[in-house]
């Protein structure tokens, strides 16, 4: 089945990451739930979309990530999805956590997770936000700019503070360095301050944004860094300890990304000149969008000519499909049920392109009124798809139920079926 990336592995890296039976218990609970469904006389809402994770995968990649990048510890982005069993897990597997908000700090805490392992990676936090994690101990956070430094000296002076630096990420399909991150020739006014106020700057901070094609940044991001390092031994200040590699890590990638980032870690932080220094990441998508598949149901059908027809389904951009406008992402919808038959991991029932397997092309539509709600404005199907059948998207995990709207009325109560493949 294509859809897991992991099967794309050589024989080698897959013996490195056992998996049993991952896509047979998707399938399974798929199965299973869309079973208990009957269109006819269910309640309202109970054939609503769904979605089945697999903590097994999550487990699967984070071995992974400790394999391919030993000296770096990963602090999972909780934006990408907050959901606490994913929390949980990662948390009982030596994972700490990057969090944006006061929300996300309270959600990460009450898993029992301490304040330490935890950084408050958002460059402009509100005072009252601030003042929380102070209460909270959490110490960790970064900033770019010198009004944020006064308001960290007045709520938070015993703060850890890591200089957020700006990147080149043009080749990034998700560009963060357009809002954050301070210009390597602005790094003078900012240590001053640190150094006026007193504060604690422990590291420097970095994200090249997510989807990037050209990993050099990554190699250039290090290189800004430790001269951020030097300048600020430079200024007096007492030797930086902690780089933050930021996010943007995807798993079809990861291999590639990592050989560039661990050859820049070595070159400009060698072992023997920088054995204080801990390196940290934040990668959100990594950890999750591999682990979750979602299922939804045709809820209309417009035939435009004979082998044409627009298919309306009861998720779309509004819900957890937000991804589409958000995130760049171009979820590829297969069948799952088509005229109550079961596509048992079958994985070729579409395709981009006619092919002689799937002719009938289909625009796929959200359920809300706006036309902007488009899931997908062309594909081939397999089947001729009718009212009352399912269709599922696989590695869709990142940056969907996190930021789904109420929009049109269609409130969004996630519902998860949680899976273990790796048990
Ligand atoms: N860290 C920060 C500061 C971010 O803004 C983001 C995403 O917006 C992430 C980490 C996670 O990025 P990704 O999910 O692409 O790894």
């Amino acid at each position: 089945v294509s859809y897991n990336p992991i099967a794309e592995l050589s024989s080698k890296q897959q013996a490195e990451l056992p998996h049993e039976q991952s896509h047979e218990k998707i399938f399974r609970a798929l199965k299973e739930k869309v079973d208990t469904i009957n269109h006819e006389t269910c309640d309202a809402g109970d054939e609503n979309s769904f979605f089945v994770c697999d903590l097994g995968e999550v487990a699967r990649l984070k071995h992974y990530w400790a394999k391919l990048l030993p000296r770096v510890t990963p602090f999972y982005a909780v934006k990408c999805n907050p959901n606490l069993e994913i929390i949980k897990r990662l948390a009982s597997m030596s994972t700490n956590f990057d969090c944006a908000s006061k929300s996300e700090i309270e959600k990460v805490l009450s898993c029992g997770v301490a304040p330490e392992r935890i950084i408050y990676a958002n460059p402009c936090k509100a005072s009252s936000f601030i003042r929380f994690a102070a209460k909270n101990g959490v110490k960790k956070s970064t900033f770019d700019n010198v009004d944020e430094l006064y308001k960290i000296q007045k709520y938070h002076p015993e703060s850890e503070l890591l200089l957020r630096i700006v990147t080149d990420d043009s080749s990034a399909q998700c560009r963060l360095s357009t809002k954050y991150g301070c210009k390597l020739d602005d790094v003078p006014v900012l240590l001053e301050t640190v150094k006026e106020l007193g504060l604690n700057l422990i590291g420097v901070s970095f994200h090249v944004g997510s989807g990037a094609s050209d990993f050099s940044t990554v190699t250039q991001a290090v290189k800004d860094a430790r001269d951020v390092f030097d300048i600020a031994e430079s200024y007096g200040l007492p030797a930086l300890k902690m780089l933050d590699v930021g996010g943007g890590y995807q798993f079809d990638t990861i291999t590639e990304v990592a050989g560039v980032l661990n050859a820049a870690l070595d070159h400009f932080f060698p072992q023997e000149t920088h054995a204080d220094v801990s390196f940290i990441a934040e990668p959100g998508r990594y950890f999750v969008a591999t682990a979750f598949t979602l299922a939804a149901t045709v809820i209309g059908k417009r035939n435009v000519s004979d082998k044409e027809s627009m298919i309306y389904i009861n998720d779309g951009v509004y819900g957890n499909m937000n991804c589409i406008l958000f995130d760049h992402q171009e979820p590829t919808p297969r069948v799952l049920y088509h005229n109550d038959q079961f596509s048992y991991m079958d994985s070729n029932t579409s395709s981009k392109v006619p092919t002689e397997a799937c002719k009938n092309r289909v625009s796929m539509w959200g359920p809300t009124c706006d036309g902007l709600d488009c899931v997908s404005s062309e594909f081939y199907m397999k089947y001729d798809l009718d009212v009352g059948d399912w269709v599922y998207f696989s590695d869709i995990g990142a940056y969907t139920c996190s930021a789904a709207t109420p929009f049109n009325g269609f409130e969004q109560t996630v519902d998860i079926i949680f899976i273990d493949s790796a048990l």
